[in-house]
């Protein structure tokens, strides 16, 4: 996998004085708190790269620990990080197109993941998502989406939801509220409409003809995918989102791994995020995405990270390993990682030299 690149003046980079100011805050009493537990790999937090500041770090770092607002750190900030755009599957080169023409205008890491799951949310042609999704076993396409903002912490999603195009935003909504993080069925679809969204029908003629042949076998798992997107912004912020109809012929309100914070995405800023694609179920088993973040924590790489997750679920399943289920993972210096428990997972990135999607890591065959 590839390693991203910072751009910016060399001389505050990896050895910014900031940086031990930041270690020197997180180390006093006030905020570190005697009950926390030791890095297991110390070393990791000293690769965290900081944003860079101009003059006067000091004053302001310290007093930034000490809980007083003296100025805006945006407004200080001179070096930028490189911008990065990573989606799951092929439609994650759409979703990567409406993001980066977000980042590279200067634009958020938040704005870019919700940007590009809306793209693919309204393409017809894409049936696992949005609009011409899948529909459930009673033909009603009930979709799921969540987003998470790494810079402010806040987290929005949505589930079963109906006749909303855009869960995404409707995601983004919760998200902005800031009064509860998940809102799901008729609630979730009173809620966007108490905000504007526009109520329609997502069945199109095609998903339409698709049930119809479908239902006299009513198959398990006759398809499905999420799009999932983590970004990183030229300030280093970081954000993820995923929107998908979930399994094809679901029950209805059966609610996937996508819209669970911690099973099917998850971020912490300070490290990294991880999203997945795949059979719901056996992702929520695992809380996936929060292992992944964690384990980057304690020192893997996003591609470790991935497959050291991945191998877990095949060892819960290892009499029945027939489904596939996917993770990428973004860290906070641009590493990336994807891997997948069966052939034919692809990852899409986007970043100032490269706008490609190129296939995972497979469980048993590039890693054990
Ligand atoms: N994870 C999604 C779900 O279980 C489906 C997928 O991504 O393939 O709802």
């Amino acid at each position: 996998m590839t390693q991203g690149r910072r751009t910016g003046n060399p001389k505050t980079t990896l050895f910014s004085p900031l940086r031990h100011q930041v270690r020197h805050c997180r180390d006093s009493p006030g905020a570190r708190s005697s009950n926390q537990l030791p890095l297991a790999n110390p070393s990791a937090n000293h690769l965290i790269p900081q944003p860079l500041f101009s003059g006067g770090d000091e004053a302001y770092s310290n007093q930034e620990c000490l809980g007083k607002k003296e100025k805006k750190p945006e407004r200080r900030i001179m070096a930028q990080f490189q911008p990065l755009i990573l989606s799951t599957w092929d439609f994650g080169r759409e979703a990567n197109q409406a993001g980066w023409d977000i980042l590279v205008r200067g634009g958020t890491a938040l704005d870019a993941v919700e940007a590009g799951a809306r793209a693919v949310e309204s393409n017809p042609e894409i049936t696992s998502v949005g609009y011409g999704g899948y529909p459930n076993e009673m033909g009603v396409v009930q979709l799921d989406a969540a987003i998470i903002d790494g810079k402010t912490g806040r987290m929005g999603a949505v589930a079963a939801l109906e006749g909303i195009r855009n869960p995404i935003s409707v995601a983004r909504k919760v998200l902005e509220k800031n009064r509860h993080i998940f809102l799901v069925g008729a609630g979730a679809k009173s809620f966007a409409l108490r905000e504007g969204f526009r109520e329609e029908n997502l069945n199109t003629p095609q998903s339409v003809r698709w049930y119809a042949e479908q239902l006299p076998q009513s198959q398990q798992n006759a398809g499905h995918d999420t799009v999932g997107i983590l970004a990183r912004d030229a300030r280093g912020d970081m954000a993820v989102a995923c929107s998908t109809s979930g399994l094809a012929l679901k029950w209805c309100g059966r609610v996937g791994d996508s819209p669970l914070i911690g099973a099917g995405l998850y971020l912490d800023q300070a490290v990294g995020g991880a999203v997945g694609t795949g059979v719901g179920e056996r992702a929520i088993e695992v809380c996936g995405a929060f292992a992944i973040v964690e384990f980057m924590r304690y020192g893997l790489s996003p591609q470790k990270a991935c497959e050291q997750l991945l191998r877990r679920v095949a060892e819960r399943n290892r009499n029945r390993l027939n489904f596939q289920l996917a993770f990428i993972a973004l860290s906070r210096e641009g590493e990336t990682g994807a891997a997948s428990l069966q052939e034919g997972f692809v990852f899409a990135l986007r970043d100032s030299t490269r706008d490609h999607t190129a296939p995972s890591a497979v469980f048993g065959r590039d890693y054990p």
